[in-house]
């Protein structure tokens, strides 16, 4: 497979070389030259097919020669080795439950994918890479939990001082061996510049291989697919395709569902859930695209103003409003409607939400109150118990934690403070040289 920029200016390459880079030269995203069709014998048996199989024949057409066969299925299997529940909830709706990894968020496939895929690629070149992220919370921990102890690859963290949940922060911090949290006296926009700038220093690339592990980066990005095969595996209703709700935040997952769609996968319809931060939703009413500042939510993971794979949604269907606006409908969902929809669904179907599957439950209401003969899935992306503080309240119960968490939850932090500066970053680096 070839991947071309989405901004056409930067040569087309294969799967290694787009992994590695992250985002193209141009600042354009990769993308694939096209969708691989899956046969409808794939879909027919896939019933009766393991998990890793359907991972390995869902990813190999985008990775192509980049990895040899037995490799690849070695890390997709390991990339889908916990459970993806489907849960009825209510009548027609369903819980897609992604939150059973390692960090309990959907992040953790993404991150575990890619860095096996790295750890691939840095056995064939000399020297490690390091892995450069900034995280307002969720991606640092997946991305440190998937590059934990993988050779060759040093992984460093930045996240804001203060302004992580405690759960997230453990689990940056505990891990040590070749993960380097670094603790910014800042905010998270601070952290995100100070990355961008030293992957732009010409010092700090003469000296050092370093890469990025947001979810622009195709390795984090395709794999994501494995979720929508895996619910309409648990579908038993295949003569009528589930609706799939997503909520959407960068629009990298509903994206990789939209792929999945484009290879064959029955779907419906799809639902784009967001909170405040409705850019997408207001392009649904109006056909304009109009980025905004970031508002900040209790379904934090979601507050983007400006989603960076948008232009992959339009990409995917040939920039047509027609196609996208009958297959996606886009909701935007207050804090207020949040809460309230994790208190009823707790207190009518013993379910307990977090506010980022609350927003896409929420979402699906406003489509089945419309299309009262569809059924539904919404994607649950992470445990509440990352979001405590907020549930908790709500229902008037404590979480019981995840044995996942016991642990973590009484180990030593061990991270490094260092100021907001960018030269505070560059010395750390170069040490590492
Ligand atoms: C990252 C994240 C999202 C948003 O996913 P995108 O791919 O950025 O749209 C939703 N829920 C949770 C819990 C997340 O961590």
């Amino acid at each position: 497979m070839r991947y071309y920029s989405t901004n056409k200016q930067s040569p087309v390459t294969d799967f290694k070389e787009a992994a590695i880079r992250g985002q193209a030269p141009d600042k354009g995203l990769y993308f694939p030259e096209n969708i691989n069709a899956l046969s409808p014998v794939f879909f027919k048996e896939i019933e009766k097919l393991q998990k890793d199989e359907i991972a390995y024949r869902v990813i190999a057409p985008y990775v192509g020669e980049s990895i040899p066969e037995d490799e690849l299925r070695r890390i997709a299997s390991e990339t889908v080795d916990f459970d993806f529940p489907l849960v009825k909830v209510d009548e027609d709706i369903y819980s897609l439950e992604l939150f059973h990894g390692p960090t309990l968020a959907f992040k953790d496939v993404g991150a575990r994918f890619m860095s096996r895929c790295l750890g691939y690629f840095s056995k064939e070149r000399s020297g490690k890479v390091i892995v450069l992220v900034a995280t307002s919370g969720d991606t640092g921990g997946a991305v440190a939990n998937g590059f934990y102890g993988v050779d060759g690859v040093e992984v460093v963290i930045l996240y804001p001082s203060g302004k992580v949940s405690s759960v997230q922060e453990k689990q940056l911090t505990t891990l040590g061996k070749n993960i380097h949290a670094l603790e910014v006296e800042g905010t998270f926009d601070d952290c995100q510049r100070m990355v961008k700038k030293a992957f732009t220093d010409e010092e700090l690339n003469q000296k050092l291989f370093l890469t990025s592990a947001n979810s622009i980066n195709v390795a984090r990005w395709l794999p994501q697919q494995f979720y929508y095969f895996f619910a309409y595996q648990q579908w038993s209703d295949k003569n009528n395709p589930p609706v799939v709700a997503v909520p959407s935040g960068n629009f990298g997952n509903i994206c990789a569902g939209l792929v999945a769609y484009r290879s064959g996968l029955p779907v419906k319809h799809f639902i784009a859930a967001t909170n405040a931060n409705d850019v997408v939703p207001s392009y649904f009413k109006t056909q304009l695209y109009t980025p905004q500042p970031a508002k900040a939510t209790i379904s934090n993971a979601m507050d983007v103003g400006d989603p960076s794979n948008f232009v992959r949604m339009l990409e995917l269907f040939d920039h047509e409003f027609g196609t996208l606006k009958n297959l996606i409908s886009s909701y935007s969902v207050s804090d207020e409607e949040t809460k309230q929809t994790i208190i009823e669904v707790y207190q009518q179907h013993k379910y307990l939400p977090d506010p980022h599957g609350a927003v896409a439950y929420a979402a699906t209401k406003k489509y089945l109150a419309e299309n009262k003969n569809d059924k539904a899935i919404f994607l649950e992306t992470a445990h509440p118990i990352k979001f405590y503080d907020v549930v908790e309240p709500l229902i008037g119960e404590t979480i019981p934690l995840p044995e996942s968490l016991t642990q973590i939850v009484n180990e030593q932090k061990k991270s490094k403070k260092i100021f907001a500066a960018d030269e505070e970053l560059k010395s750390f680096l170069l040490k590492m040289a």
